[in-house]
């Protein structure tokens, strides 16, 4: 299946969702939206860790009200999360917001709906649609009796009609539960059904250490069946983790042309350096490289350089001192003390060269 790459593009700001192998890292801000220093300062740290687009809760006016300012001081398209309030959603596509998530059939009246999907279309403002396992239409859950990938797919494809009957088709899709199998079977369904770019994530995954293996565990099935366009990790953490997270994820996936992946021994008994805090040291360092090299790090020299041939550079502990390789071949020497400060200069050189091409 290669859903990925056959849905509709999307416009968000000046990135495009959709008809691409490219999946698009998504976070949310914690702050209270009317708190525009906060949020703006949350948002410039998502923007350092990689998030290519940020969503807002907009609970309130207070919040509308703040959307234009929050959007003049950013870099990455601006998503306002709205639930029911047409005049919400009206205040954020005037202020700014470069997408918004709102589900059509909990707006309300036919006028209202008609609203903001005028001013959305005027603007060029895509549409998410975000249907939640835990809050499906009555009628639908009367259907089904609890919820179901079928029962999913129906809510978002009702949700859908709404706004194609208005001729408006920017339109995202994303299926959220909390129960891994289930994410994934709706996904896979609505793969098969729907043509439009599909939002993933699993909601309330819970704490930084187990909802990175629940969402990782999810989200890396779907994304391995070429399903997803866009996703956010949903940890109860601090959002720059879901961020990490998310390039990870994609880093496994082959799916992030724009970050350094750490490759690291799991040490054993022939270890010659202090390999844990080497890696974690060169882990931190590689955050901030936008080129998709491999850097390796390795307990000893044995087997090291050879285990890790895939790599664009690494080190290698010997007794006192540091290989440094490349592609499995040892290129220089170097004295334990200065060997991570050496690799990261040559980590660097490696990003320029790749910066340059
Ligand atoms: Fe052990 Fe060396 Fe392999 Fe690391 S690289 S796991 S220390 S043999």
């Amino acid at each position: 299946m290669t859903h990925r790459k056959d849905t509709r593009p999307v416009k968000v700001g000046d990135l495009t969702i959709g008809g691409a192998d490219q999946v698009v890292i998504q976070s949310m801000t914690t702050t209270k939206t009317h708190d525009v220093e906060a949020t703006v300062a949350e948002i410039k740290r998502l923007e350092e860790a990689g998030c290519q687009v940020v969503r807002v809760a907009c609970p309130d006016d207070r919040a509308a009200d703040a959307i234009p300012e929050i959007k003049k001081r950013i870099n990455i398209p601006l998503v306002v999360d709205i639930h029911f309030d047409y005049k919400k959603a009206l205040k954020a596509i005037e202020g700014g917001a470069d997408k918004i998530r709102i589900n059509p059939g909990n707006i309300g009246k036919r006028e209202k709906v008609e609203a903001v999907v005028k001013a959305a279309k005027a603007k060029g403002v895509p549409i998410r649609i975000g249907v939640n396992a835990g809050s499906l239409e009555r009628h639908i859950l009367e259907k089904y009796g609890y919820p179901t990938a079928d029962g999913m797919v129906e809510s978002a494809l009702h949700h859908i009609k709404i706004l194609e009957d208005l001729d408006f088709h920017d339109i995202i899709v994303s299926l959220k539960a909390s129960d891994v199998k289930l994410a994934i079977e709706a996904y896979e369904k609505a793969a098969e059904a729907i043509s439009y770019p599909l939002h993933l994530g699993i909601t309330e995954s819970g704490t930084l250490f187990a909802g990175t293996v629940k969402s990782a565990a999810g989200l890396g099935a779907i994304l391995s069946k070429g399903i997803g366009s866009t996703l956010r990790i949903s940890l109860s953490a601090d959002p720059v983790e879901e961020v990490k997270v998310a390039r990870e994820l994609l880093k496994s996936y082959g799916l992030a042309s724009n970050a350094a992946t750490l490759i690291s021994c799991p040490t054993c008994g022939r270890i010659e350096i202090d390999l844990i805090a080497i890696a974690n040291e060169v882990e931190e360092y590689i955050q901030t490289i936008k080129a998709p090299i491999k850097v390796a790090v390795l307990g000893c020299a044995v087997n090291g350089p050879g285990e890790a041939r895939e790599a664009d550079i690494g080190i290698a502990g010997a007794r006192g001192e540091g290989l440094l390789f490349r592609h499995g071949e040892i290129i220089r020497k170097v004295p334990e003390d200065i060997m991570v400060e050496e690799l990261k200069k040559e980590v660097d050189k490696l990003a320029e060269e790749h910066y340059e091409k």
